[in-house]
């Protein structure tokens, strides 16, 4: 019989598990309880439950929780994780300390199928979707996991590819029998398909930003090919239009490229793609590869960016590299 992994179970789901044997919400929320705030990777060790139970989810069940393999240190104290699940799949997280904030940068795929050419993650191609235990273990298993104070789904992987595990996974992790992470600190990244986002934007309060590269189709399509499928334009109408409620954070992050998308005309395009929204706008620095022709905007050319957005009433901001010395940087994890 194959267990069952107790990390990624929803409350609901441990008491579907237990109710056959006799037990009861209480003793399911205690199961939770030890898993999802203590990381209890032994199921002798879960708390408040009878020793009769434990034996019985012995025989049934395993904690979920598994520690990562490897881990790298940056310079700006950012360290990246590699994580290989039992049946082989690889996957990276970053954890990013910030003053205060405290972000883990999770996967949601071991590669990913977008193929998406500023992307490193892209060219490691497709390992398989992760399960929600697989994306949440990635909080929990880590050494500064009671640390934690935001989640960034950001790593390997297109969320809205792997729709229903980052869905159950961000219930787990805002919900209060869960790691009680406010959704207003949980962030999730796509390239745009429209169907997940649309589920997305109406199944969760969690926040969303839309990975642009260009707000001209032509341009985009070159970059992401998801752009073919679902063009830019009805995204964004869709993200504007939906009712968001207050604190919810729907924003795009731009990638900075010298001479490519950095132009006037870009600048234009990016003010037009945003009239009379609330979305904010990320400028996030490139990172090339070490064979990459491209380069980065510079740090005054974002600043312009930044300044011309906000005159024009776009909320807008330059976000921090971090780890680029250990390739734990966005668009740069590949297993290496
Ligand atoms: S940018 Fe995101 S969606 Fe595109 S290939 Fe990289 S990981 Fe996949």
């Amino acid at each position: 019989m194959v267990k069952k992994s107790l990390c990624g179970l929803t409350a609901d789901e441990i008491l579907d598990l237990i109710e056959p044997l006799g037990y009861n919400r209480a003793h399911a929320v205690s199961i939770s309880n030890s898993i999802y705030k203590k990381a209890v990777s032994d199921i002798s060790y879960i708390e408040k439950i009878p020793i009769r139970l434990k034996e019985e989810l012995l025989s049934i069940a395993l904690s979920g929780i598994y520690l990562p393999l490897a881990s790298e240190v940056s310079a700006d104290k950012s360290v990246k994780y590699l994580f290989r699940t039992e049946n082989g799949k690889e996957f990276e997280t970053v954890y990013i300390p910030d003053n205060k904030r405290n972000t883990v940068c999770v996967s949601t795929q071991s590669g990913c199928r977008m193929g998406c050419l500023f992307c490193i993650t892209a060219r490691y191609g497709f390992r398989g979707n992760l399960t929600a235990g697989e994306i949440v273990n990635q909080i929990l298993a880590i050494p500064q996991a009671a640390k934690v104070t935001h989640v960034v789904f950001m790593g390997m992987g297109e969320p809205m590819d792997n729709l229903e595990n980052v869905l159950k996974a961000c219930s787990i992790i805002t919900a209060e029998w869960g790691l009680s992470i406010s959704s207003r600190n949980v962030t999730v990244s796509t390239v745009g398909i429209m169907p997940g986002v649309d589920q997305f934007l109406q199944k969760t309060d969690c926040n969303l930003t839309l990975s642009l590269y260009s707000p001209f189709s032509e341009e985009r399509k070159k970059m992401i090919p998801m752009e073919n499928k679902y063009p830019v334009q009805k995204i964004v109408d869709m993200m504007k239009n939906f009712p968001v409620k207050k604190k919810r954070r729907l924003s795009l992050a731009y990638v900075m490229v010298k001479d490519l998308n950095d132009t006037d005309w870009h600048l234009e395009g990016l003010k037009s793609i945003l009239k009379g929204s609330k979305i904010r706008i990320n400028l996030l620095h490139y990172h090339p590869d070490w064979n990459d022709q491209n380069y980065s905007s510079s740090a005054e050319r974002m600043q312009f960016f930044k300044h011309n957005l906000i005159v024009s009433g776009i909320s807008a901001s330059i976000r921090k590299s971090r780890g680029t010395d250990i390739s734990a940087a966005c668009g740069l994890l590949a297993i290496r």
